[in-house]
C-alpha cells in the first residue's frame, strides 16, 4: 500500500496564503448568497465572469455551485430570483450558465455508460499510478501544487484549501493537467471530485472530457499563457514555452447512443409513508407540499465510493452538515428521522417498512443513484428535470434553443 501523504505536505513557500471563502451548508445560507448576488446577475456577470482575480475578489460570479450541486437551492430557485430582477435578455449569460448544469445532468442521464467508463478509466489510471513511479511522482506533484508552474500550483492549493475554483481556473487547470503535464484526465477529474464542494458526477466528468476533446469530439481546450495573464489580471504570467499550447486533442470512443431520459410517474404522494433523503436533493419540500406526510425519514449518509482515495474532510463535513441542516429545517414535517450509514442499512430499514412505501427524490447518475439501486423506493422526478433533460440529445447549442420555453414553464408562463 502506498503511503499517500498529499494533505500532509507543506505548501510551496513562494505562494501567498489562500483567503478562504466560507460556504455554510444550509438552505438559509444559500438563499442569502443568492439574494446578495442577484443584483450582479446581469451586466456585472456578463462582463466579469471570465476574470479570475483570485480568492476574495470574485464579485462577478455567484459562487452558488456548492448549494446548487446538493440542491440546497435549486436551479429553479436561482432562475426565478434572477428573472424577478432582470429581463431574460439582461441575465442571459447567467441563465445560460445555470442551464449548463441542467444540460450536463440530462446528457449523462441518457448516457450512464459514460460515467461507468470514467470509473473504469480511473481504476486503470490508479493502477498505473501505483506501478509507474514516474507517473506517480508527476501526479503527486500536481495534487500537492508542486509542479513549478506557478498558476497551476496556486490553483491546486486553492482547491484543496477552499473547496472552490473559478470556472476559468478549472478550464486552465484541466488543460495544463492533460496537455502540459501529460496526466490521465480521469485522475484530474478525481482530484476535483475529492476536493470540490460542488463536485458533481455530470458537470465534472463531462467538463473534463470537454477540455480533453472527448465531449465535443476533436475540439479541445488549450490553455495559453496570454489568456491566463489577461483573465487573471496579470496575477499569473506563465513563461514562454512553459505550457504546451500546441497539443492535440485526446482520442476516445464515440458517444454511446442515448437511452430515454427518466420520466415522471403519476403517483399520489399520500400513498407513501417514508421519505429517503440524500445529498443529491436537499430541497424535498416539493414532495411535502404535494401531499407527502412521512411517518419516517431515512437519511442516507453521503456515499464516498467514487474515488480510490479519500474524499477531503472539507467535502465530507459540508455534506454531513448539509444533511443535518436539512433535517433541522424540516424536522416538523419528516416524522421519525432514521440515519442510515450506507446502502445496506438503508435497504434493511426500508425492507422493515413491510407494506408501507418509500419515496425519494430522483438521484442522477452517480454514487447516490448507485447506492439506491437495490432500495425499493419510488424515484420522484422533479418537473424541471423531466422537462429539460430529454432535450440533452446532442450538443449544448441544440439544447439552448429550448431555454426560453423551459424558463417560461419554470416561471409558470404558458408558452404558445
Ligand atoms: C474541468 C471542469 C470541472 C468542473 N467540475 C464541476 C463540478 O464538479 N461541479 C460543478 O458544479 N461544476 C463544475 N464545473 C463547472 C463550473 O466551473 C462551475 O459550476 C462554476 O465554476 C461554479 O462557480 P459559480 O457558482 O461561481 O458559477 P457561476 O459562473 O456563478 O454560474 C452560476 C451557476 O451556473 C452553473 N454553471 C456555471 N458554469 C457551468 C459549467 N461550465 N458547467 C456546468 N454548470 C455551470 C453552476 O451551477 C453555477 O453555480 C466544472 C468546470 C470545469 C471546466
Amino acid at each position: 500500500m502506498y503511503g499517500i501523504t498529499l494533505e500532509a505536505r507543506s505548501p510551496p513557500p513562494t505562494l501567498p496564503p489562500v483567503t478562504d471563502h466560507t460556504f455554510h451548508p444550509s438552505r438559509e445560507a444559500a438563499l442569502a448568497a443568492l439574494s446578495e448576488f442577484v443584483p450582479r446577475a446581469g451586466r456585472t456577470y456578463a462582463e466579469g465572469r471570465n476574470f479570475d482575480h483570485g480568492p476574495g475578489r470574485r464579485d462577478a460570479v455567484s459562487q452558488l455551485s456548492p448549494y446548487l450541486r446538493h440542491r440546497l437551492i435549486t436551479e429553479e430557485d436561482v432562475l426565478r430570483a434572477v428573472l424577478d430582477r432582470h429581463t431574460p435578455d439582461a441575465a442571459s449569460r447567467f441563465v445560460t450558465e445555470v442551464f449548463w448544469r441542467t444540460y450536463w445532468k440530462g446528457w449523462l442521464e441518457m448516457r450512464p455508460s459514460v460515467w461507468t467508463a470514467y470509473r473504469g478509466g480511473l481504476g486503470q489510471a490508479w493502477n498505473d499510478v501505483q506501478t509507474q513511479s514516474g507517473l506517480r511522482g508527476r501526479w503527486e506533484d500536481a495534487c500537492a501544487g508542486e509542479t513549478g508552474i506557478d498558476c497551476f500550483d496556486a490553483w491546486a492549493r486553492e482547491l484543496a484549501e477552499t473547496g472552490y475554483l473559478h470556472n476559468h481556473a478549472r478550464m486552465w487547470f484541466a488543460s495544463i493537467w492533460i496537455f502540459t503535464l501529460g496526466l490521465p484526465w480521469e485522475l484530474g477529474a478525481d482530484f476535483f471530485l475529492r476536493h470540490l464542494l460542488d463536485g458533481d458526477p455530470a458537470s465534472n466528468t463531462l467538463s473534463w472530457r470537454w477540455v480533453g476533446g472527448l465531449q465535443t469530439r476533436g475540439k479541445h481546450y488549450v490553455a495559453t499563457a496570454e489568456n491566463i495573464a489577461e483573465y487573471t489580471g496579470g496575477r499569473f504570467r506563465p513563461a514562454p514555452g512553459e505550457l504546451n499550447e500546441d497539443a492535440a486533442s485526446l482520442d476516445g470512443p464515440l458517444h454511446p447512443d442515448p437511452i430515454a431520459a427518466p420520466e415522471r410517474s403519476r403517483i399520489d404522494l399520500r400513498d407513501y409513508s417514508a421519505l429517503i433523503l440524500h445529498i443529491d436533493d436537499l430541497s424535498p419540500d416539493w414532495l411535502l407540499d404535494d401531499g407527502l406526510t412521512p411517518l419516517v425519514t431515512f437519511v442516507l449518509a453521503p456515499p464516498a465510493d467514487a474515488t480510490p482515495l479519500k474524499m477531503s474532510d472539507r467535502v465530507q463535513d459540508f455534506r454531513r452538515a448539509a444533511l443535518e441542516s436539512t433535517v433541522g429545517r424540516l424536522s416538523s414535517r419528516l416524522g421519525r428521522v432514521v440515519p442510515c450509514a450506507d446502502a445496506g442499512a438503508l435497504k434493511a430499514a426500508v425492507a422493515d417498512l413491510g407494506a408501507a412505501r418509500a419515496v425519494t427524490p430522483h438521484a442522477p447518475v452517480g454514487p447516490v443513484a448507485e447506492a439506491l439501486t437495490e432500495v425499493p423506493a419510488e424515484r420522484a422526478l422533479r418537473p424541471y428535470d423531466a422537462r429539460a433533460w430529454p432535450h440533452a440529445t446532442a450538443g449544448f447549442f441544440k439544447f439552448r434553443k429550448h431555454i426560453s420555453a423551459l424558463l417560461a414553464a419554470t416561471r409558470g408562463i404558458e408558452v404558445v
